[in-house]
């Protein structure tokens, strides 16, 4: 430990932790940030600036985390700052129509052209929620196929195989989520466009959509092989069903439309999240008209929400979404391939093996020598040298996602001063993966 920067207890942290476990249930909102997949005190940040969070203890870590990938100008960016300043000069919900929420909107169909009409909800959970109601409202079929690995939010029928913050905890399934809504969610291989195939000849004019992560995230970053969404759409186009694009990690991240953006796959419905909100809850789907014509009040499909098209929220999507033009996305990118680059040279250095995967400037790192192309495959990883690492950068003030099967997220903020700061703690970490043990 003598070679640490920082000493590695928290007891600000801890002390925080420990009030918080007494008045919620395992001491976190959610569960992804308590640190159990790989041990340890989460740490209770109090302030972000660019691309630096600081915790209770005063200690300040380079985050590659970024809310989990809404803040990507950073935090506190001040022209952001200036927008909900303002917005909330002027009250915080009105529960009426206001400019903002079309404004928004108006943002995102400009620069997503499959996206004709949208409807802005508060999370990523209710935005798939949503969009698999109006699948089977428009489609009046029940079932969803979904794939092992993604995760879509904590919508009941799509608990299954989801991910990240399940396959943290090993759960197969989660106890609450019925059998009658898992029995209408068919989980299938990701990448595999054969077992898509075969589901439907197995379920003929019975599947109302296929949804998928654009590029899969929450199992570590799996990008889909080339011809895997195209395949997916045409393969619900013959059949009657609709092809659900999940956007809402790589929505206005990937590119400036996404991984809609990158690839051009033409989806019927969307869902989005995280960057749109500029750090607010704010969310939402949208797609084809014709579809989002069966949407309430328009349409006969129910859904709604108090505070969805926030004023506030709205008004920092619309700031985040502005300064978004082609340089900013030009210099995420850039930052993100810097690193990849300095990760890789010192895991290389240390003879540890892994892969490192991106889909433009969402990156992770896999501890095997496979490539990965599915959630069998990111589990087959040896999470135990994750841990090590992680920690050794934790102590050496750099913030990792908690998880191996996590995507890591920079900003446009991430200047040469934070990029020096991780290359200064690679090499112990990549040492500390190399020793580490099962
Ligand atoms: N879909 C994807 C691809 C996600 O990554 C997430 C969250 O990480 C969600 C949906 C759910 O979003 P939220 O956490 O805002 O409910």
């Amino acid at each position: 430990m003598s070679e640490l920067a920082y000493p590695y207890e928290a007891p600000a942290s801890q002390a925080l932790f420990d009030r918080a476990a007494a008045v919620t249930p395992g001491g976190v909102n959610s569960p992804v940030r308590a640190f159990r997949a790989v041990g340890g005190t989460p740490r209770f940040m109090v302030s972000g600036t660019g691309p630096y969070l600081t915790d209770a203890d005063g200690r300040e870590y380079v985050d590659l985390v970024c809310s989990w990938g809404p803040m990507i100008l950073g935090h506190a960016h001040p022209e952001v700052i200036a927008a909900v300043q303002e917005a909330v000069a002027r009250g915080t919900s009105f529960g009426t129509p206001a400019e903002g929420e079309v404004a928004l909107a108006e943002a995102m169909v400009e620069r997503v052209a499959p996206l004709e009409e949208v409807r802005l909800v508060s999370s990523g959970t209710e935005a798939t929620m949503s969009a698999i109601r109006l699948a089977r409202g428009f489609t009046r079929r029940t079932k969803v196929i979904k794939f092992a690995g993604c995760y879509h939010g904590h919508v009941d029928s799509l608990l299954a195989a989801a991910g990240s913050g399940v396959a943290t905890f090993a759960l197969p399934d989660t106890p609450g989520v019925t059998g009658a809504q898992a029995s209408d969610t068919i989980v299938l291989p990701y990448n595999d466009l054969e077992a898509v195939h075969a589901a439907f000849a197995a379920h003929t004019g019975e599947i109302a959509c296929v949804i998928t992560e654009a590029s899969p995230g929450n199992m570590g970053v799996v990008p889909p092989l080339p011809g895997f969404n195209q395949g997916l759409k045409d393969a619900c186009a013959a059949n009657g069903a609709l092809f659900v694009s999940d956007e809402v990690m790589t929505g206005f991240r990937t590119s400036r439309a996404g991984w809609y953006g990158v690839e051009g796959v033409v989806p019927d419905l969307m869902t989005f999240g995280k960057v749109m909100g500029g750090g607010f809850p704010a969310a939402a789907f949208g797609g084809r008209a014709d579809v989002m014509a069966h949407l309430a009040p328009a349409g006969p499909v129910y859904q709604a929400g108090t505070l969805s098209g926030n004023p506030v929220a709205t008004a920092a999507g619309l700031a985040q979404l502005r300064l978004l033009d082609d340089a900013a996305y030009e210099k995420v990118d850039a930052v993100s391939q810097q690193i990849q680059g300095l990760v890789t040279e010192a895991l290389s250095k240390e003879g540890v093996a892994h892969t490192l995967q991106n889909a433009s400037n969402m990156f992770s790192v896999f501890f095997t020598d496979r490539p990965v192309t599915n959630y069998e495959d990111a589990k087959a990883q040896e999470s135990f040298r994750f841990t090590a690492f992680f920690h050794s950068l934790l102590a050496n003030g750099v913030y990792l996602p908690p998880s191996s099967f996590e995507s890591w997220f920079v900003s446009t903020a991430h200047d040469e001063r934070a990029v020096q700061r991780i290359a200064d703690a690679l090499p112990a970490a990549a040492r500390a993966a190399a020793e580490a043990t099962a």
